[in-house]
């Protein structure tokens, strides 16, 4: 049994979705190698960096990727499988390829809670509170609005403050 930790940049560009694997970016890779009687059986686990954009709000967004793989990489001839041992080798880069691929989100978002685009300017809501002051009040209590409960200590507190 082996064990390698490598760090390898990815080949090309992972991923066709929103969020994807740029090319070049680096795969920490943790690889355990076990010898068993059909083949070779590795399993590890690898950790990089997706970047896309948010699938709502259309911002720049990064997310991390840690994603477990294992797979049996048969010995020529022993049996039928999707990998093989070729030359003493095996080759990862598919196994891994599709392991992160495969976890990549369809709808990726900035935050759980993204509020998205406005559908009338195009621009990204945030949680401001312009939110909350552009919301009409209803008009039977609009009169309401200007007795706040501090209104009758400010006023009695007012008279103190000149005085002192
Ligand atoms: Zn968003």
């Amino acid at each position: 049994m082996r064990e390698h930790s490598l760090d390898l940049p990815t080949p090309e560009k992972w991923g066709e979705g929103l969020l994807s694997i740029p090319e070049g970016e680096i795969l920490e890779l943790e690889v355990r190698l076990e010898s068993v009687h059909e083949g070779i059986l590795v399993s590890g686990t690898v950790d990089t960096t997706a970047t896309g954009v948010c699938g709502r709000c259309l911002i720049d967004i990064d997310e991390p990727v840690e994603v477990e793989f294992q797979e049996l990489f048969a010995y020529p001839g022993m049996e039928a499988s999707d990998f093989d041992v070729q030359d003493d080798h095996v080759d990862l880069e598919n196994l891994v390829r599709d392991a992160i691929v495969l976890s990549l989100p369809f709808q990726p978002v900035c935050q759980p809670d993204c509020p998205g685009l406005d559908p009338n300017t195009g621009e990204r809501l945030t949680k401001s509170t312009d939110d909350t002051e552009q919301t009409p009040v209803d008009t039977r209590w609009a009169a309401l609005q200007q007795y706040t409960p501090d209104d009758g200590d400010a006023l009695r507190a007012a008279p103190k403050t000149e005085k002192s």
